[in-house]
């Protein structure tokens, strides 16, 4: 089991690994070695070089909305698709609005595409079930069938974003994670909870 979350030294963050505790990922060498890999692929080495140039020029002086724009202009994409949630459309239509006149091509689609009954979907038998449920699965295919190039969601549910993440085919970043008490504003939650 890895324990990153626990490790005080970091090493991995200078390259230095002398003290780093026996399970340091760093000594897994094959995942080390196969990953390296990946990165000589040209496709890789591309989205790595564009990642490269949003922090240079973007960070600590770009919001998340301008970097995501920027990352787009950045990677020359001319498609983009926007997977967002009913709860938060009204801020999906100025982002949407934002990227068109970036000049970009959007498809945007909402949770509740497909209309189908929460009820036919459970496997619970709960009676309480009403209405319609989230359809990630659906956001994904009809995203896939317009063939974008950059995905980005907006305020998808705990779960539901997991099923768009895992049947989307372009990458896909998250502009937005819902939690309806914090103001979508989740590391509120974390923060200020610090033991001395
Ligand atoms: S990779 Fe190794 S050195 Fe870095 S945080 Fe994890 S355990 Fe610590």
């Amino acid at each position: 089991m890895f324990t990153c979350a626990n490790c005080e030294i970091i090493g991995c963050r200078k390259g230095d690994f002398e003290k780093a505790p026996a399970n340091c990922p760093i000594k897994v060498e094959d995942v080390r070695e196969s990953s390296r890999e990946e990165y000589e692929k040209e496709e890789i080495k591309k989205f790595i070089d564009g990642t490269i140039k949003l922090e240079k020029e973007g960070q600590n002086r770009w919001t998340r909305v301008e970097e995501t724009i920027q990352f787009c202009k950045i990677m020359g994409y001319k498609k983009i698709g926007v997977a967002f949630c009913l709860g938060l459309k009204k801020e999906a239509k100025i982002f949407v609005r934002m990227l068109r006149e970036h000049g970009f091509e959007v498809s945007s689609v909402i949770c509740k595409n497909g209309g189908i009954d929460k009820r036919a979907l459970s496997i619970s038998g709960d009676e309480g079930l009403r209405g319609v449920s989230c359809n990630p699965i659906g956001q994904a295919m009809l995203l896939n069938k317009e063939k974008t190039e950059f995905n980005i969601t907006v305020g998808l549910c705990v779960g539901h974003d997991a099923l768009f993440f895992k049947y989307a085919e372009a990458p896909t970043t998250v502009l937005l994670t819902k939690d309806r008490v914090l103001a979508h504003n989740p590391i509120g939650a974390l923060n200020c909870t610090h033991r001395f």
